[in-house]
């Protein structure tokens, strides 16, 4: 039986994923690096996902790509990170199901063109008529000014995650 096995962002913390379901879930230090501040990263947390250490050639070949579809300014050492650790176990466990849970825009971007299968964490299919909401990553705050890049709070690089959709 092929097993799934989710391969979570920050993104996919903040909207409580490990918290559902009886997922195998898997993330890097990086990533848990970012979403320390919040209050689910905890022994429960780590009792659940698994932590782990992509490879260089890995992460290698995710900026790579990530400098040619021009998402190196708007994609973090972490976000890096998880993408290479979703190669990393989609080579090492051909049989299974790997799939990168993220809403990060650029993070999906680059995977897309890596041939990642992805997840949204809340939005399903449509990817249209969504709003997206620049936040910091580091501390939550949101910026209704598209154009910041950076955080005001705590210096960390803004990213972009979907909004609610327009109601139909
Ligand atoms: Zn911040």
């Amino acid at each position: 039986m092929n097993e799934r096995i989710y391969v979570l962002d920050s993104t996919a913390f903040y909207a409580g994923i490990p918290l559902k379901g009886e997922g195998r879930y898997y993330s890097t230090y990086q990533v848990l690096g970012e979403v320390k501040h919040y209050s689910l990263t905890s022994q429960f947390i780590h009792s659940r996902v698994q932590v782990l250490e992509p490879s260089k050639e890995s992460l290698q070949k995710v900026k790579t790509v990530a400098a040619k579809t021009g998402d190196s300014k708007s994609i973090s050492e972490a976000d890096i990170s998880i993408i290479a650790l979703t190669l990393d176990l989609s080579a090492s466990r051909k049989e299974e199901n790997i799939v990168l849970v993220t809403d990060d825009f650029a993070i999906r971007n680059v995977a897309e063109v890596l041939g990642v299968n992805l997840s949204e964490t809340t939005i399903r299919g449509e990817w249209k008529n969504i709003t997206w909401i620049t936040y910091c990553k580091g501390c939550g705050k949101e910026y209704p000014n598209p154009k910041a890049t950076v955080c005001d709070v705590c210096g960390t690089k803004l990213s972009r995650k979907p909004g609610t959709t327009k109601a139909a």
